[in-house]
């Protein structure tokens, strides 16, 4: 990834050499600003309220301290229980997470374990039995393993809570005390979280002795080397701009973001009828599907990933060309989320949003967010000129939008076969009056 660091390279940074070594491997030149600002007050031992989110480098800026401590002074890892654990809310980002340990701990002798729901227990439980250093969880399964007495966290010496806030979002906050509390007073903590809402500062106030404070935003010259466009379309013709979208010239890797499940099936399915190879990751999936999307993704076998915000959170795949807001977030923190899942490592990268009617307020407030006007594309098949239209005169942030040709999707359809296939409804023919909101949760 594109960092703007002018200053020290890891050497300064006081890291083991088998760490720096690791590092190297990697081709990480100079450490990201988090890293750079939190590893010296970790190798200290200081506890760290993080305000970052993923694509900053944060995994290493509290891997590499963490690797650090752990081996300077080596025990056996053996039925005494993990010296560290990574609480994390997602499966996905869970095994990310331990790929990452796995890398910049290579040169070591650590152990690690990662455990989370949706498998089968059992080969976590043998792993856990082998005796760990470092145990990534997610929170749900780790209980049921304390519970059923297959770990214990009386060793604990670091404790990390990662992506704070998407776990408080997704209940998991009672689960965090109750691991907390069964984790020894004298641990050095962390806590990571891309927003700070009031909720998570009482939580740092609790967890946190006397911590470092560290904020990084996203590397602007990410969100500033993808380039973002909206489309305003009617409801009832998103998937068929969808379709024309996909088969026009340039994507190669599309990461499709819906708001539910369901609609990420529905999604998928409609996709498959147009000859779209796509397949869809989203909660209701087992861990096993949800892993093969991923890795038919990766490997090129499907082109189009259809994802819902909390399975996608944390997602790192190399080589997205395209991030489409099939649905436009109701956050603006998810959009930035969303579109930085393109242009990563140094790439550049497009971001479409679908706007409908009822999708408005949100553009806008995402607009002021990222402090930028998106630009309208508005040659396209399926344009609603009214969504349009009130757009520029009901815009919040008091911005032009500019309509721009566009390069990235298939011509408007003419009079060729193509027309039926793949533009089956006409513009502004009403199919089906849907309800622009669905109560069905990500
Ligand atoms: P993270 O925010 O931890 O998910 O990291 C995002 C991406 O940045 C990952 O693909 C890392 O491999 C990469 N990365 C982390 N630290 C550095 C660094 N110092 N230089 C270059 N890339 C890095």
């Amino acid at each position: 990834m594109l960092m703007e660091s002018t200053t020290v390279g890891f050497s300064a940074l006081n890291l083991s050499e088998p760490i720096c070594r690791a590092v190297r491997g990697e081709k990480y030149d100079t450490p990201t600003p988090i890293q750079q600002q939190a590893i010296p007050h970790l190798l200290q031992g200081r506890d760290l309220l993080g305000c970052a989110q993923t694509g900053t480098g944060k995994t290493a800026a509290f891997a590499l301290p963490i690797l650090h401590r752990l081996s300077e002074k080596r025990q056996a890892p053996g039925s005494k229980g993990p010296r560290a654990l990574v609480l994390t809310p997602t499966r996905e980002l869970a095994s990310q997470i331990s790929d990452s340990f796995q890398t910049y701990g290579k040169y070591l002798n650590l152990k690690q374990a990662v455990v989370y729901g949706g498998v089968s227990p059992k080969p976590q439980i043998s792993a856990l039995r082998r005796g760990v250093d470092i145990l990534i969880a997610t929170p749900g399964r780790m209980i049921d393993l304390y519970q059923q007495r297959c770990l214990r966290l009386d060793q604990i010496e670091v404790f990390v809570l990662d992506e704070a806030d998407r776990m408080l979002d997704m209940g998991f906050l009672p689960d965090i005390k109750k691991i907390y509390a069964m984790t020894p007073e004298s641990r050095q903590s962390m806590l990571f979280s891309a927003t700070l809402p009031d909720e998570i500062l009482r939580l740092t106030k609790h967890f946190l002795k006397d911590p470092v404070k560290v904020a990084v935003n996203p590397p602007a010259s990410t969100v500033d080397r993808i380039d973002q466009r909206v489309l305003f379309v009617d409801r009832e013709n998103k998937g068929a701009l969808l379709e024309s979208v996909l088969l026009g010239d340039g994507i190669h890797r599309a990461l499709v973001f819906s708001r539910t499940k369901h609609g990420a099936n529905r999604i998928v399915k409609n996709l498959g009828k147009a000859r779209i190879k796509a397949d869809s990751i989203h909660g209701n999936k087992s861990q096993a599907a949800r892993m093969e999307a991923l890795r038919k993704f990766r490997a090129g076998k499907v082109q189009v990933l259809v994802a819902t915000d909390i399975a996608s959170r944390g997602l790192d795949v190399e080589g997205i060309t395209h991030v489409i807001n099939y649905e436009i977030p109701n956050e603006a923190e998810s959009y930035v989320h969303r579109v930085g899942r393109t242009a990563r490592a140094g790439a550049t990268g497009v971001a479409l949003s679908f706007c409908d009617a009822g999708e408005k307020g949100y553009l806008h407030n995402i607009e002021r967010t990222i402090n930028r006007t998106v630009t309208v594309i508005d040659d396209h098949p399926f344009h609603s000129a009214s969504i349009a239209a009130k757009s520029k005169h009901g815009n919040a942030t008091g911005g032009k939008f500019s309509a721009k040709r566009n390069s990235n999707f298939a011509a408007k359809p003419g009079k060729n076969q193509n027309r039926k296939k793949y533009f089956p409804a006409k513009p502004g023919k009403k199919i089906r009056s849907r309800s622009p909101r669905s109560a069905v949760s990500a």
